[in-house]
């Protein structure tokens, strides 16, 4: 297994991207920040650096947010529904006319694979716009048939609106930069809302990319907005604004936490997307065929740094062994690169404290006496790359079954109970409750356990499956709230409701 893959020079299209001059995009603009202070963005693959772009504070932040406001009130708020569908559909066409560059500035940022880059921004990222579009004239109010203050009934009639929560801010991860950027901006268009977009210190450039591609797809200025920075600073600006009206955050749950304290102030709503721990149950009827691919793509796609990612995997004991033999073979199988290289299956984790603090873990776990299957180190050279890690025989008390590393680390145990509930209370354990799946073929026990895992999201034969239709979001400290499908839509929507005495 090697890291070493000679030449992989950006296209021209990349190259002139990344020379630019990266400023802040602000009501429709390329604005320098206030500071003039800039960050180093690094391809985590080589470690070089690849650009340095702006990174605004709290007071890019204010020039933002008031510009957000004022496109609230703006032409924005005159546009019909239609219209607003149409200006979300060229968003969409506009991502799809890039895609080629945009798959590529993602690999570059983020380290994943460009396969997986090319796939997912179309799938999650053109058409969870389209998905959304079509939401902006479906939005509709009740009629309440009651009649308030005594009135006879006919004399009186009460409907409710649903009008934009308002102006949003939404704070995102590194580990799929763009999808996460247009997973907030789509319903929050659709609504009718205004956004300030923070991206993740490490990964900034699709999501300045987004801003050329809202400009070309005529959303007008101060509709979308967007400030790279850091989390403790324009992250934390963006949190407190008294003059935001909502945020959007996905991230760990500590971050979380300290959304919903900054939020208080003006006690602005919060939908929180946060960590995962996720079990992946498999029974001894279960098609191994598909458990084990499915598996191993379960707790190593996006080298595990990915909040569904299914990090616990409990098997029946009478094919324990089997499972966790298949399941470090196809690990050990994986092939480790740089994302451009098209032989690689996966890439590096985004960044040297990332590593340390996964490899941190795997000692853990080798001091705390489960036993390593496969994997278990960092590839030495340049990039930040570690090998897919399983451990077998691990237990609850262990801090890497307990908490979550965001990493390629997958931990097995076995269950030796026919009793459902008893399977359900060890794969509950613990702080979060985001995904999980259940391997079988008995029809009744993949349904009694799905309703025993207590998670927002619940895959039989699979593990996360998602569409932009399928609600997803956490229980638990995994998250407040609900994003795609309808729900994800009604989160940027608040309810006025309006009653006339004739
Ligand atoms: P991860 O563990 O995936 O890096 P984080 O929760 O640290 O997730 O970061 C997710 C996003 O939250 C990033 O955009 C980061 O800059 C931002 N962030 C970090 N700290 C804060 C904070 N105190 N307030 C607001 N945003 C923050």
């Amino acid at each position: 297994m090697s890291a070493a893959v000679p030449n992989l020079t950006p296209s021209q299209d990349a190259r002139e991207f990344l020379g630019r001059d990266h400023r802040l995009f602000i009501g429709g603009e390329w604005v320098a920040a206030g500071s003039r202070e800039t960050i180093e963005v690094i391809d985590p693959a080589t470690e070089a650096q690849l650009t340095r772009v702006a990174i605004g504070g709290k007071d890019d932040i204010d020039r933002a947010v008031a510009a957000a406001r004022k496109a609230l009130k703006g032409e924005w708020s005159r546009l019909t529904s239609h219209e607003r569908t149409k200006l979300i559909w060229k968003l969409a066409d506009e991502l799809d006319a890039h895609l080629a560059l945009a798959s590529e500035l993602e690999v570059l940022d983020n380290g994943q694979p460009l396969m997986i880059a090319r796939y997912s921004i179309q799938a999650f990222g053109s058409e969870f716009l389209r998905y959304y579009a079509g939401w902006a004239t479906k939005i509709t109010g009740d009629t309440i048939p009651v009649s308030p203050q005594g009135v006879r009934n006919g004399e009186s009639l009460t409907y409710t609106r649903r009008e934009p929560i308002g102006v949003v801010g939404a704070i995102i991860p590194w580990n799929a930069p763009l999808l996460m950027a247009v997973l907030k901006l789509g319903p929050a268009l659709a609504a009718g809302c205004t956004v300030v977009l923070k991206p993740a210190e490490q990964t900034p450039l699709t999501a300045l990319l987004l801003g050329d591609l809202c400009r070309k797809a005529g959303i007008p200025a101060g509709v979308v907005n967007i400030v790279p920075g850091l989390g403790e600073t324009a992250g934390a600006a963006l949190a407190a604004h008294p003059d935001v009206d909502k945020i959007a955050f996905t991230g760990s749950t500590e971050v979380g936490k300290k959304i919903i304290a900054a939020a208080a102030g003006n006690l602005k709503r919060v939908t929180l997307e946060l960590g995962g721990k996720s079990p992946m149950v498999v029974f001894p009827d279960a098609d191994l065929s598909r458990v084990i691919p499915g598996v191993a793509r379960g707790a190593f796609f996006l080298q595990g740094q990915n909040c569904m990612a299914g990090t616990r995997l409990f098997v029946h004991r009478d094919i324990f062994d089997r499972v966790v033999e298949q399941v470090g073979e196809a690990a050990s199988k994986f092939r480790l690169g740089p994302g451009m290289s098209p032989d690689s299956d996966l890439g590096p984790l985004i960044s040297a404290e990332q590593r340390e603090r996964v490899m941190g873990y795997i000692d853990s776990g080798r001091t705390s006496g489960a036993e390593l299957v496969c994997g278990g180190e960092a590839l030495p050279g340049r990039g930040f790359f570690v090998k897919p890690t399983l451990f077998a025989n691990t237990n609850m008390d262990m801090k890497i079954a307990r908490e979550e590393i965001f990493g390629p680390v997958l931990c097995a145990q076995s269950f030796r109970d026919s009793e459902l509930e008893a399977v359900a209370a060890e794969a509950n354990k613990g702080i979060y409750g985001l995904s999980g799946s259940v391997w079988t073929r008995d029809i009744s026990v993949a349904h009694r356990m799905a309703a025993l895992i207590d998670a927002g999201q619940v895959s039989i034969n699979c593990h996360a499956a998602v569409d932009p239709g399928i609600p997803f979001g956490g229980n638990k400290q995994s998250g407040w709230g609900r994003e795609f499908g309808r729900e994800g839509l009604e989160a940027y929507l608040k309810t006025k409701a309006t009653t006339v005495m004739y």
